[in-house]
């Protein structure tokens, strides 16, 4: 069983780039937002759940889940969207769990962008939040994406906050300054991530 790194932080802040500078260590990445496709995927019990449930409208022509058409019917029926969530969030949780029990490198880095809106924090030994300003968020994201600064704003709106983040969190990457600055805090912590799984792990 690996020692768990949870890592998270609100959209644009800075999650793969961070989790991509572990990867280049050789550090196991567990991505949350993967397994929460691979469970809805062709053939799984997620989506025979799904279909179970509202039909071929919950599909695409190729078989594949309709995500767009689900999305609305959720947003605007509060029973659905609990319904989804208590099919869904077990899956995904038994995944990750199982993800990071195979994982070889000394420790694993479980990247959950909802890890507080969820309430996963017990699936990680610590938490690693990758912190910026808001406003640097929105700026990011805006040259990352093609959305708008409202669709933006709504997304950090429905978020959990950056203090409710900050709160949980064992370590902080500020993510605000350059890259460079980002690879010297991420040795530093790969440094100490080593030194605690080792122990944990003794
Ligand atoms: P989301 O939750 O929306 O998927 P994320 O938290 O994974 O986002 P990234 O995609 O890693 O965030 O970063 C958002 C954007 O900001 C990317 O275009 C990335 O290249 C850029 N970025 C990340 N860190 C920095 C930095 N220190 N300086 C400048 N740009 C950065």
């Amino acid at each position: 069983m690996a020692w768990v790194v949870g890592l998270t932080g609100g959209i644009g802040s800075g999650k793969t780039t961070v989790a991509d500078r572990f990867a280049a260590k050789g550090i196991d990445i567990v991505d949350a937002d993967v397994i929460a496709r691979e469970v809805v995927k062709p053939g799984s019990q997620g989506l025979d759940a799904i279909v179970a449930r509202f039909g071929a409208l919950a599909l695409n022509h190729d078989g594949s889940l309709a995500r767009a058409w689900l999305r609305e019917r959720v947003f605007s029926q509060p029973d659905d969207k609990q319904w989804l969530d208590d099919l869904l969030h077990p899956l995904i949780r038994t995944r990750m769990i199982q993800a990071c029990a195979d994982a070889q490198s000394q420790y694993c880095l479980l990247v959950v962008p909802l890890l507080v809106e969820n309430n996963l924090m017990t699936l990680a030994d610590r938490i690693l939040v990758v912190d910026v300003d808001p406003a640097t968020q929105i700026t990011r994201t805006l040259a990352r994406d093609q959305v708008s600064q409202q669709q933006v704003q709504a997304i950090l709106a429905a978020q959990a906050s950056r203090q409710q983040r900050l709160d949980v969190a064992d370590d902080v990457i500020d993510n605000t300054h350059t890259e460079a600055e980002l690879d010297r805090q991420v040795d530093a912590l790969h440094h100490t991530y080593l030194t605690l799984a080792t122990q944990a792990n003794a």
